[in-house]
């Protein structure tokens, strides 16, 4: 495997805080990696390493043959797109994004700033401010920035989390397709599951600072290895298989209404296209639900469910 960006037991720590303890991850050249999970397990401090914005207390970090470990952030082509998109307020969108280029005395400053304002669909906005543009064409802005200055590898810390969930979408694929276009390699954090299924080359499940799994999109979503995972991605029926593993359901797979349990209605919930269920059973809480169409079931109600076994994800280890 061609390890474009490797991280080789890293360490991180804040004073006595350790964040991040002995992480391993290599990504290909051209690979989107999308780093998963809940807030607090590491995320962001994975990407200050990378970006060279903290020293690791141990282990290296390696971009394209180089060990960059003790490089200072300039010197290691990489850039950084955050949540919030830190334009200078003063200057134009043109030369928000020449900025970097003109530190450099970087040469064809015009042509690269024109290609990096068409590549996010700007060209028209190049003379505005960016208090005139919407939120979602301002981490535009941002991504252009950062693409001019063609870094080896492109880190994206929650890109989307300040646009609503329409523009999101928009975004999304805008991002897709500039990944595809320019073939650069980027790491994509993320705490929603949804975001990181629809972008990842490869989807790498953090939980308290370490790598819980990794794997496809395809993979992470039908074959979690722990009850962690499987809570994480979905899969919110878990039992225990009798055999320290377990075994997960999505409410979708729990069928209402008939089979060999039975278990009693404690809430409902209309979610549009399906009417969610949680009940409560000798097995512990189910979730389940049904097509909008389908009879509603009443809180206090009893009724008969099955968990057939051919839809379950059997896990390793249930916690
Ligand atoms: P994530 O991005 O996944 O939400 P972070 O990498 O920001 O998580 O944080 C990982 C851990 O490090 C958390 O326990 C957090 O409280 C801690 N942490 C993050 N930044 C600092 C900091 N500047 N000082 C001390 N602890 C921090
Ligand atoms: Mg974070």
């Amino acid at each position: 495997m061609s390890d474009y960006v490797a991280l080789d037991g890293l360490t991180l720590a804040y004073g006595k805080t350790v964040a991040v303890e002995g992480l391993d991850l290599s990504i290909a050249k051209g690979e989107l990696i999308t780093l998963l999970g809940p807030s607090g397990c590491g995320k962001s401090t994975t990407m200050r390493a990378i970006a060279g914005l903290m020293t690791p207390s141990a282990g290296r970090i390696v971009i394209d043959g180089r060990d960059v470990t003790r490089l200072p952030p300039s010197k290691r082509e990489v850039g950084l797109v955050f949540q919030s998109y830190a334009l200078f307020p003063h200057l134009t969108v043109y030369e928000n994004v020449a900025f970097g280029l003109r530190l450099k005395s970087a040469p064809d400053l015009d042509a690269k700033v024109r290609d990096g304002l068409a590549t996010v669909g700007l060209t028209e906005f190049a003379d505005r401010a960016p208090r005139d543009l919407s939120g979602g064409q301002q981490q535009r802005v941002a991504l252009a920035r950062s693409l001019v200055m063609e870094p080896k590898v492109l880190l994206l810390d929650e890109p989307l989390s300040n646009l609503d969930a329409r523009l999101r979408l928009e975004m999304r694929m805008e991002l897709q397709r500039v990944q595809k276009e320019t073939g650069i390699t980027m790491v994509f954090v993320t705490h929603d599951q949804a975001e990181a299924l629809a972008l990842a080359d490869r989807i790498v499940l953090m939980r308290d600072g370490a790598i819980e799994q990794m794997g496809t999109p395809e993979e992470i979503y039908s074959a979690p290895v722990s009850g962690f995972a499987a809570d994480f991605i979905g899969f919110e029926t878990i039992l225990p298989d009798g055999a320290g593993g377990g075994l997960a359901w999505r409410p979708g797979a729990v069928v209402l209404g008939s089979g060999p349990n039975q278990g009693t209605v404690r809430g409902t919930a209309f979610a549009g296209e399906r009417r969610e269920y949680i009940l409560d059973s000798p097995l512990g809480t189910i979730k389940a639900d049904t097509p909008a169409g389908a009879a509603p079931l009443e809180i206090g109600q009893s009724v008969a469910f099955d968990l057939p076994r051919e839809r379950a994800a059997h896990l390793a280890r249930l916690d």
